[in-house]
């Protein structure tokens, strides 16, 4: 990869716009330091910031990498090629490829032509917009989208949170429309478990309680209570925390505890909203392979939402929201973390178009 020619490049398109290396940084929300390092070839933009940048340059990805306009399809060969060679450096070479499938497991989550519509005073907003998509067992799939696509309200549609205006949502094939509002809250301890960004466990109970909680709301036998949490943090890595109380730990101890108490239930499925949204980097990658670790070690099933590039490359599968709709899917089928990291900015290049700045900026 050409350093300089790529920072020369980035150079000569921001001064083709008009702007100072400062007026690029504050719409990127970085320091001007940042850009001037860029330009002199002295580092790379960080990978959260590719769609952004190139949407505010009015350049692909691949010319970025090949720090040049391209007209030429071996460039663009080419530019794929330092794409890979950037993202490797930045997730680590994963060579670790899915489990050999495909023994076919049966769907956990049905959705079927399902609609939302929120009726205000002065109008009424299509959230979700006729939606249907399946997720077998063990399976961990991301749903992606801009602020605003409806993501969130979907989430709660499956959750019991929210009810659609239309269509069909099974859970272990019970149809989860139709069930009492005092009966949801039931469900969703039986059925369900979280991992939202804020709001997961409670401030007053130990690490230790709060999964114990859970179990006991399951009614699990009091014998086998110590024994599941003991096995399950181990695995979690949080067996040195669970007598501290939430706020003693750190966000990806308190991440990954609630974790351990959505799996100690064994729900059908977990549901997660922006995981990884108050994270690090490195507790992001935490938790997100244990993510994966569920899926594997337990068989549990995970819809995950996102905005995150890097999180949705632990994934199998995407679905791209956009006003409401799945515009797109894509499956990770064989391939390792980086391929598939590649696929998914390619992917939103291409949905969003035009519009770049709609992907917020993950960090800086
Ligand atoms: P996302 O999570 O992808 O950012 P949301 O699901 O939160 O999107 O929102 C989708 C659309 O529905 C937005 O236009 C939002 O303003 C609207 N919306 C969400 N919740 C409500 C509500 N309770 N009442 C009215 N409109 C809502
Ligand atoms: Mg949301």
């Amino acid at each position: 990869m050409n350093q300089n020619k790529i920072g020369v490049f980035i150079s000569e398109r921001r001064k083709a716009k008009g702007w100072t290396q400062n007026q690029l940084a504050e719409k990127l929300g970085i320091t001007d330091k940042a850009i001037s390092k860029w330009e002199t070839g002295r580092s790379m933009p960080d990978l959260s910031l590719f769609i952004p940048l190139c949407g505010l340059l009015e350049i692909t990805l691949n010319e970025l990498f090949a720090g040049e306009c391209i007209t030429d399809e071996n460039i663009k060969e080419k530019a794929d090629e330092v794409l890979m060679e950037v993202i490797t450096n930045w997730l680590g070479n994963d060579k670790g490829k899915l489990k050999a499938e495909e023994i076919t497991q049966k769907n956990v989550l049905e959705v079927q032509n399902i609609s939302k519509i929120y009726e205000t005073e002065s109008n009424s907003v299509l959230a979700v917009n006729d939606v249907s998509f399946q997720i077998a067992q063990g399976r961990f799939v991301g749903i992606m989208g801009a602020s605003g696509s409806g993501k969130t309200t979907l989430l709660n549609l499956i959750a019991t949170i929210d009810k659609p205006t239309n269509g069909i949502i099974r859970i272990g094939g019970q149809n989860i429309v139709d069930i009492a509002e005092e009966d949801t809250a039931n469900f969703r301890r039986e059925h369900l478990g979280f991992v939202f960004q804020e709001y997961n466990l409670l401030e007053t109970l130990t690490i230790y309680e709060n999964i114990a909680l859970a179990l006991t709301v399951k009614e699990t036998p009091k014998e086998s209570i110590g024994q599941i949490i003991q096995s399950i943090s181990e695995k979690l890595n949080i067996s040195a925390v669970l007598d501290k109380f939430p706020y003693e730990v750190s966000g990806g101890q308190r991440q990954r505890c609630a974790c351990a108490r959505a799996i100690a239930v064994k729900p059908d499925i977990i549901l997660a909203d922006e995981p990884t949204g108050a994270l690090d980097s490195h507790a992001a990658k935490q938790l997100l392979s244990v993510f994966v670790m569920l899926c594997k070690e337990y068989n549990a099933t995970i819809l995950m939402v996102t905005h995150d590039v890097m999180a949705a490359s632990y994934c199998d599968r995407i679905l791209f929201m956009q006003d409401g709709e799945i515009k797109a899917t894509l499956n990770r089928e064989q391939k390792n973390k980086q391929a598939f990291f590649a696929d998914i900015l390619k992917k939103i290049e291409l949905i969003e178009g035009e519009s770049h700045d709609v992907f917020e900026i993950v960090n800086s």
